[in-house]
């Protein structure tokens, strides 16, 4: 079964994923598979260098959204259509998702362009369920703020909260339009239950 992560910065997505990760390998293993974009295949990673390389100026949003297609093309022919092949649980940190709601809202493309790019890129592909972490802009922006990952401080210096307001606001819509495929986590609380309840979707999940 293929289940993504998605959520506006600060949630803890990155922090719960490593320690629901943890708790699933102890009992899964080999069957279990943890990945991310652009996956750490040779092609996505020369993509991906071309996409933190251009400095937040010259590069045009169109083209980011391209190239972060290219690079999710490659990593699901690479790494993820072999493991669902061989039927393993795969979770996967960001996907299609993230580039409707970053590139298509946060980036004013368009929602539907970016989808619709992103089906040619997929060939339609999308995960079983997506696992969405909520949180409100201001609180996830301050969380940040505190933590002082300087990864994130470069890019809040030019993604403005504007910015995250719509790509919150993307992703609200791409939860009524498939409400089916997300399962909606509150990562306001305290990070022992968001791990919880992570725990128990993707038990609950992977028995389905
Ligand atoms: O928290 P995480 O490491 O997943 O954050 C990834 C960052 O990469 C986002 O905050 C966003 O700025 C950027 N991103 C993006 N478009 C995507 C995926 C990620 O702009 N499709
Ligand atoms: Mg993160």
């Amino acid at each position: 079964k293929f289940i993504t992560f998605e959520g506006p910065d600060g949630a803890g997505k990155t922090s719960v994923m490593n320690e629901v990760v943890n708790q699933f390998q102890k009992q899964l293993g080999d069957h279990l598979i943890v990945t991310r974009e652009p996956g750490g295949n040779k092609i996505s990673e020369q993509i991906r260098r071309v996409i933190l390389d251009r400095k937040n100026t010259e590069m045009d949003y169109r083209t980011e959204a391209l190239l972060y297609a290219a690079a999710r093309r490659q990593h699901l022919v690479e790494t993820i259509l072999p493991a669902l092949q061989a039927d393993k649980l795969v979770l996967c940190d960001r996907y299609v998702d993230s580039s409707v709601a970053y590139q298509g809202a946060g980036r004013e493309i368009g929602m539907q362009a970016v989808a619709r790019m992103n089906e040619f890129a997929t060939e339609k592909i999308l995960p079983y369920k997506t696992i969405y972490f909520e949180i409100p802009v201001e609180v996830g922006l301050n969380r940040i703020a505190k933590h002082r990952d300087s990864s994130k401080i470069d890019r809040l210096d030019v993604e403005t909260t504007a910015f995250h307001k719509r790509v919150h606001q993307g992703y609200m819509k791409l939860i009524d339009e498939y409400n089916d495929r997300f399962i909606i986590i509150d990562a306001t609380q305290p990070i022992e239950k968001v791990i919880q309840d992570t725990t128990d979707v993707i038990h609950q999940i992977a028995s389905e």
